[in-house]
């Protein structure tokens, strides 16, 4: 394999390509748009990584969403994700290939097999990256990366090891428009892969969405724990129904059973970029506010004067959730 990239052609910024659910799961599009950044500081190329079956029509969009080059690895063994066949193949090509950045989404896959690829692979990993940039001085990638618990934001480097390895939430970069006159190149290196694999995919079905369409909401209504109840929790529906919104929620509504994990926002759980975001009974904390800090206008209540959340609304209402939704249904019902 060494032997095919003795220009240097494939070294620079890599990003793993997740086409599961392509229409939906824009992650590797805003990641290609963002190492298209990168890459021209860098003065170096993107190289989307495609592994599975039938792969042509994800190389031509990758490429005309500004990927320079689609590597592929076409197996009837990697036509469904597998954490150790996923893992090995793309080790491999590291190894041979020697990429300076290499990026993935921080989706379930992302999660699982990024930690893995890095520890084979010897070098860093930031998980959870809110933002990335070269840096001009050094031509080191600066990973924001929560950390401490998520109570501040730390800027990480890699200095000696390679590649530098981040995951990026969904939704946290925009992607780039689809050009139909892009050219790019699509290459097949040889792939290896291995026989003995402890886990056997025997199965796999498709889950019923149940968050909608949050990430590409317009209107996005949120609520936290303050909210107090499930019963109360529900009234939000109502709302988000009349505004032709989605409903997003907090780690401790999660947690209560008040909505289902889809609808966690945060940085364990989705990012969103409404026109309109309401966030009701939620106090404003780092982890769930990187999440949001995308919508154009922020609306809060909370009882709280005090509470973080208000230091990033455009307006912020001091009072009792439960006494103010049921004013705004019915003033929003009378206009209807
Ligand atoms: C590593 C790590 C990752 C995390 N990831 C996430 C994540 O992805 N998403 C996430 O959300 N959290 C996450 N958390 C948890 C996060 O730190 C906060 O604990 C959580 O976001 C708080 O949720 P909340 O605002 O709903 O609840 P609280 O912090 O309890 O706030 C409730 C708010 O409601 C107000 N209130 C109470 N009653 C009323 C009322 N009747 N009317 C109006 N206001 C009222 C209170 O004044 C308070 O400000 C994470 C934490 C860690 C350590």
């Amino acid at each position: 394999m060494r032997k095919m990239d003795k220009s240097g052609l494939l070294h620079g910024v890599w990003v793993f390509g997740d086409y599961r659910n392509y229409f939906q799961n824009r992650v590797t599009l805003q990641l290609i748009a963002k190492s298209r950044e990168l890459a021209e500081t860098l003065g170096t190329r993107v190289t989307v990584l495609l592994l599975g079956e039938a792969l042509h029509r994800y190389a031509m969009e990758y490429i005309a969403h500004g990927a320079d080059i689609v590597m592929v690895a076409e197996h009837a063994d990697l036509r469904q994700y597998q954490v150790e066949s996923y893992t090995s193949v793309i080790a491999r090509w590291a190894e041979a290939f020697k990429p300076d950045i290499l990026l993935g989404g921080a989706t379930s896959f992302g999660r699982e097999f990024f930690p893995r690829l890095a520890k084979r692979l010897k070098t860093g990993l930031s998980a959870d990256c809110v933002n990335l940039a070269v840096d001009p001085d050094t031509g080191l990638l600066v990973q924001t990366a929560p950390a401490f618990g998520g109570n501040l934001l730390a800027e990480v480097v890699t200095l000696h090891r390679r590649p530098q390895m981040a995951t990026v939430h969904p939704g946290i970069f925009n992607e780039l428009p689809h050009n139909f006159d892009a050219v790019g190149r699509v290459v097949y290196p040889g792939i290896e892969v291995e026989a003995d694999m402890k886990v056997r995919v025997l199965r796999s079905r498709r889950q019923q969405a149940r968050g909608g369409n949050l990430e590409d909401a317009e209107i996005v209504i949120v609520g936290g724990r303050g909210m107090g109840s499930k019963e109360e929790f529900r009234l939000l529906f109502e709302l988000a129904e009349l505004l032709e919104g989605e409903v997003g929620a907090t780690r401790p509504v999660v947690l209560a059973g008040w909505a289902d994990e889809e609808r966690l926002l945060g940085q364990t759980g989705k990012t969103v970029k409404p026109r309109l975001l309401i966030s009701i009974g939620t106090s404003g904390a780092l982890q769930y506010t990187t999440a949001i800090r995308g919508a154009k206008t922020i609306i809060a209540v909370n009882r709280d004067p005090q509470a973080p959340i208000f230091k990033m609304t455009d307006l912020g209402l001091v009072g009792n959730g439960s006494a103010v939704l049921p004013l705004l249904l019915e003033t929003l019902r009378k206009r209807m």
